[in-house]
């Protein structure tokens, strides 16, 4: 039996992870289970899955959580404090589902008492590797990727071999504008862009796919995770999704971890590891599949892909700000106060404007992820005025 708190448990990321759970209920027990304000959805998980406590990070949100709860046994808390506390709480697995840089706190809560974290929220670690890191080796915590991508790693890279890796090959789906030219990237609309063909997704992620930032924060993530310089870490255009990434050894051996685009596959190999658990969902046919095919990233129609790997050879606070100003850039883009192009013109911008000492503690992080979030709305302003 595992206990587990999920952090973010309403989102999609969140709703898979309670799906496996509950269907093995004689392999995990629920400990905490938060979310933003989403109190209906919320409250129904943790009353079907015995939580012992619910949280809303949205303070606003308590007393209708409280009213939601009344009788049912499930302790009701809400506020930022609350979330952070939740994520303190014992429990074997501890799943980081919150998006962007709202769950970092969270996080380093998590990872400062030594627990195991299914780690999704790869805003948390682009923004603070360096401290989540430091913290990491302090506590003893353990980070599970659940980012398919890092999962397929994290599953062939053989840690005995960790320095017999030459490369790390991220795979990339492109998504949903892969093939389109950059002339008629100009009236793309958030409908269009949250609309991944391999993946669903929440809204957020499914931007960062359309303009490929997602696999920017990716290499972040994966620079991070694994025992490779940014030149190790390749991006590549897979558009079938079936192979999820592969590590290459200095003897040129490349192993790949391939399934079906189901996040569900990633998070049980987090909430079972190092055993394995059944998962339900489609399982992988070649033959149907048929091709796999592999194009270069184009950076000229996702700039993005630069801006990052330049964020991340710059280091100090540059990924908190690629990832902050990202963060205000897609918020506007989908409340349809910016265009597509301008996410990456926006980011691009608050990177040139906003150069910080090197961001040493979680304190200076999210100083940094605050200023950065000022120049990007600034800059959104001035764009749609
Ligand atoms: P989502 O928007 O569907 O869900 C986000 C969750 O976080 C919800 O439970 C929401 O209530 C909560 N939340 C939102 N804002 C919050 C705040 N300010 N404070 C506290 N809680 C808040 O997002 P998602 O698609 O599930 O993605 C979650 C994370 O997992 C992201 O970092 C994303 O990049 C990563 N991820 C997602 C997928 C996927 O398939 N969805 C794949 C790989 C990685
Ligand atoms: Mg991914």
């Amino acid at each position: 039996m595992r206990t587990v708190t999920i952090l973010g448990a309403t989102g999609s990321i969140g709703t898979s992870t309670l799906d496996l759970l509950e269907r093995s209920p004689e392999m995990f027990e629920v400990v905490a289970l938060t979310a933003n304000c989403d109190v209906e959805r919320l409250a129904a998980a943790a009353i079907r899955t015995n939580a012992k406590r619910a949280v809303v990070a949205d303070e606003r949100c308590l007393t209708a959580l409280r009213d939601a709860l009344s009788g049912t046994g499930v302790e009701a808390a809400g506020g930022a404090a609350a979330v952070e506390e939740a994520a303190s709480m014992e429990a074997d697995i501890t799943v980081a589902a919150i998006v962007g840089c709202a769950g970092l706190k969270p996080v380093m809560a998590a990872v400062e008492q030594g627990r195991t974290l299914a780690l999704a929220n790869k805003e948390a670690l682009v923004s603070a590797g360096d401290v989540m890191n430091r913290a990491v080796r302090q506590s003893g915590a353990t980070l599970l990727p659940v980012d398919s991508e890092h999962s397929a790693i994290f599953q062939c890279l053989d840690a005995r071999m960790a320095e017999r890796v030459s490369r790390i090959i991220l795979t990339a789906s492109g998504g949903p504008f892969r093939d389109r030219s950059l002339a008629a990237m100009q009236d793309i609309s958030p409908a269009q862009a949250v609309a991944h063909p391999n993946w669903s997704m929440g809204a957020k992620i499914s931007v960062d796919s359309a303009t490929m930032m997602n696999k920017g924060l990716e290499l972040i993530e994966a620079f991070h995770l694994f025992p490779v310089t940014s030149e190790q870490i390749e991006i590549v255009v897979h558009r079938q999704s079936v192979i999820h990434s592969m590590v290459e050894y200095v003897d040129g051996s490349v192993l790949a971890q391939l399934g079906t685009p189901d996040m569900r596959t990633p998070i049980a190999c987090a909430l079972a590891w190092p055993d394995r658990m059944p998962t339900p969902g489609e399982r992988l046919d070649l033959i149907k599949v048929g091709r796999l095919d592999f194009e270069a990233p184009d950076e000229e129609r996702f700039p993005a892909l630069r801006l990052a790997r330049a964020a991340l050879n710059e280091g100090g606070g540059s990924p908190a700000i690629l990832n902050a100003a990202n963060e205000i850039a897609v918020a506007a883009f989908l409340g349809g106060r910016i265009s597509y192009l301008e996410i990456a013109a926006i980011v691009s911008d608050t990177l040139d404007r906003f150069s910080p000492a090197a961001p040493d503690t979680l304190e200076a992080v999210l100083e940094v992820d605050r200023e950065a979030r000022v120049i990007a709305e600034k800059r959104v302003k001035g764009r749609a005025a």
